[in-house]
């Protein structure tokens, strides 16, 4: 099919684009238009064009599959579509259904008029990409909303409904807004407007309004942008700026010129890879389109602790009906008022209408008995981690679910397929590993087990997406992919306490580097106790890798972290202070080890904690644990906090390159006590 199709409507010419999904403006569509416009401009018997993309979408701006190929930005590219817009002798007017992003919105705003559904979805959010829109919207955008509203979206890529923007005062932005949906109302709404104004001269155009400078709102979006450790929000709020201080010709060179800055830049480089890592982290062989897949109408969740809460959570935040099984009275009752407070929360926060919230909370029922979950297409353990008992409910759970269920556990660590064989349907059981808060965090792991059949995998991953998260396949390795890269980086963080390190400096240089919290801050959050008990229970099974003393020593004073008021620091509410015991305890541990402190600069302690994720990581892929560097980076960038515009640990040890990271692993072995062997090449 044309990506281009022309139709006519007495004198006005239409122009229908169709590029599926969201009509990117690839090369070859941009070449079609302005070619349809060339012809539109000749032909003497059309008075008015109108460009509109369907009810899906006008734009969604730049086709991704071009990215970073010569085609991108290949004449004519988008900003000379938008300057041969705004040379047009006869009016065009863009209809805009569905959404209008980036390139797909500084097309419609380069056009004359602009009419649009109520609820289309309206952004410039290539910040996010590490960019700033590059083809005048900068510019129009400012001149179409005012400064102060161009200033909070841009540099936060913001996407709203249109009729948000609709209803500010003296916006320019949109002539009609269609309040109907489907149907061709927003085209004919265009149509009309185009045979109304098809005479109508001077033509209106954004390049000729002028937008007033906003002290107030300009020190703001400096304020937010300024300290930030990636340069692309500031650049937006400098391009925006120069809309109301600059001749539109003017500002568009500056915008020029920001953009390319920010094209090369190593910030850019790594969000677009963030982007195209959730992408493909949906393919996964074996899942096939055609693969028959379960729709999840019913959710069951064993265990109304910390995790089953949360689960239960996102399941009824996303529609989903939810039975919360609990079978201890007191663990009921407190999981019941911590829901009913996380309600009250969504509704005092404005994150959800009192309307939502009832009907949400109307989707959750917690119960004590198992066996009200005969009917759910999905149920989900998350008991204590105990093989013993997890493996007695899933022969429970095995019992009374219908034949047709999935049976999926949230462990953190154990084998799955121990978990699987005690079933009858081994091909129905996988892992479903939520983050804590598992109602908020984006990440799912979900674990293959050997019998794990295909249309099992294929219904965990829609049900992940029904729920809003991000899913990533992982096999069946204990820790799967995020659990077992962050026990090698901790472990790290405890070996530079042994050679001279404080916790403090640990944190300090990481989280300077990027890091949202620090290895020692992390597991003070998460509770050391967790993995004191993971330790105990390795130790028992024989599974014990390496023993951690200096760790024990800690849980054994009780330091079980934030939640205990002291773990590797001392806490004042959430407020990590250095600890004078803590110390002592570690100069206590060095002197019986009989090593003296050296002292460790930041750059080897960012060096040894980032390649400890990454020489694991790349032991995950030579497993097969991991299906693709890019899902680990994932992992890390929506699971752990480490920062977006930094990519990811696999993307970090790429971008230093091999002959960088064998230097380090040398050097590291050379230091190394009892890890040299971990700094050795994969094979
Ligand atoms: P938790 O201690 O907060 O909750 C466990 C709940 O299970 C308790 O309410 C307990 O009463 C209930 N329970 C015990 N036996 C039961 C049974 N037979 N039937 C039904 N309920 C029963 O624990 P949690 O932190 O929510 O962890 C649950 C699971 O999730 C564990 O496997 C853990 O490894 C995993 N996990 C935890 C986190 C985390 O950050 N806390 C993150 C990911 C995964």
């Amino acid at each position: 099919m044309s990506l281009l199709q022309t139709s006519r409507q007495g004198s006005v010419l239409l122009l229908h684009v169709s590029n599926p999904p969201v009509n990117g403006l690839s090369f070859a569509l941009r070449t079609a238009l302005m070619h349809a416009l060339d012809g539109a401009e000749a032909a003497p018997d059309v008075l008015a064009v109108v460009i509109h993309g369907g009810a899906k979408a006008f734009s969604g701006g730049a086709d991704i599959r071009e990215f970073g190929q010569p085609q991108a930005l290949a004449q004519p590219n988008l900003p000379s579509l938008c300057a041969r817009l705004d040379e047009m002798s006869k009016p065009v007017v863009a209809a805009i259904e569905g959404l209008a992003l980036g390139g797909g919105l500084e097309l419609a705003l380069a056009c004359h008029y602009r009419v649009v559904q109520a609820k289309a979805q309206i952004g410039l959010p290539e910040v996010n990409l590490g960019l700033l829109p590059g083809a005048g919207g900068t510019q129009r955008f400012p001149r179409a909303v005012g400064l102060a509203t161009a200033l909070k979206l841009i540099p936060q890529g913001r996407l709203v409904r249109a009729q948000e923007l609709a209803a500010l005062p003296a916006q320019r932005l949109f002539d009609d807004v269609v309040a109907e949906a489907g149907d061709g109302a927003v085209l004919a709404a265009a149509v009309a407007l185009a045979q109304r104004i098809q005479a109508l001269r001077p033509l209106p155009r954004l390049r000729d309004q002028t937008v007033a400078p906003d002290a107030e709102a300009e020190a703001q979006a400096l304020a937010a942008s300024e300290g930030l450790p990636y340069p692309a929000p500031l650049a937006c709020v400098q391009a925006v700026r120069g809309a109301a201080s600059l001749p539109f010709e003017d500002g568009i060179r500056a915008e020029r010129a920001g953009f390319e800055g920010l094209l090369h830049s190593p910030e850019s480089a790594a969000l677009r890879h963030v982007f195209f890592a959730e992408r493909a982290a949906g393919k996964v062989p074996g899942v096939e389109a055609d693969t028959p897949r379960a729709r999840i109408q019913s959710v069951g969740v064993v265990g109304a602790g910390t995790m089953g809460q949360g689960i239960a959570l996102a399941c009824a935040q996303a529609g989903l009906p939810v039975q919360l099984v609990e079978p201890d009275a007191a663990a009921r009752a407190r999981a019941l008022s911590q829901l009913d407070r996380h309600w009250v929360a969504q509704v005092e926060k404005g994150r959800l209408s009192a309307d939502k919230a009832q009907t949400a909370r109307q989707l959750m029922t917690v119960t004590e008995r198992l066996g009200d979950l005969a009917q759910a297409d999905l149920l989900i353990e998350a008991v204590y981690e105990d093989m013993a008992l997890k493996q007695a409910v899933f022969r429970e759970m095995d019992a009374i679910a219908k034949p047709e269920a999935l049976l999926a556990s949230n462990t953190s660590t154990l084998d799955m397929d121990a978990l699987a064989q005690v079933t009858q349907r081994p091909d129905q059981v996988l892992g479903l590993h939520f983050f804590s808060p598992a109602a908020v965090m984006k990440l799912l792991e979900v674990v293959r087990g050997a019998a794990t059949s295909p249309t099992a995998l294929a219904s965990a991953l829609a049900f992940g997406k029904q729920i809003g998260k991000t899913c990533v396949v992982a096999g069946n390795a204990d820790g799967f992919i995020g659990n077992r890269m962050v026990d090698r980086y901790l472990e790290q963080a405890l070996f530079l306490l042994d050679e001279g390190c404080t916790p403090q400096q640990v944190d300090q240089a990481i989280e300077a580097w990027g890091l949202a919290m620090g290895p020692f801050r992390m597991i003070d959050m998460a509770g050391n106790d967790v993995s004191w008990r993971v330790r105990q229970q390795r130790a028992k099974d024989g599974k014990l890798r390496r023993a951690q003393p200096l760790a024990d020593r800690l849980c054994e004073l009780g330091r079980f972290g934030q939640k205990a008021g002291g773990g590797w620091y001392d806490y004042d509410g959430r407020e990590a202070r250095p600890s004078k015991a803590v110390a002592a305890l570690i100069a206590a541990h060095r002197e019986q080890m009989g090593r003296p402190a050296r002292t460790v600069g930041a750059e080897e302690i960012v060096d040894r904690l980032l390649l400890a994720l990454g020489i694991e990581g790349e032991r995950l892929l030579a497993e097969g644990v991991a299906l693709r560097a890019s899902d680990i980076d994932l992992v890390y960038v929506l699971g752990y906090g480490f920062p977006r515009w930094k990519g990811g640990p696999m993307f970090e040890l790429a971008r230093r390159g091999e002959g960088a990271v064998a230097a380090l692993r040398g050097a590291f072995a050379a230091v190394a006590h009892d890890d040299a062997a971990f700094w050795a090449p994969v094979h």
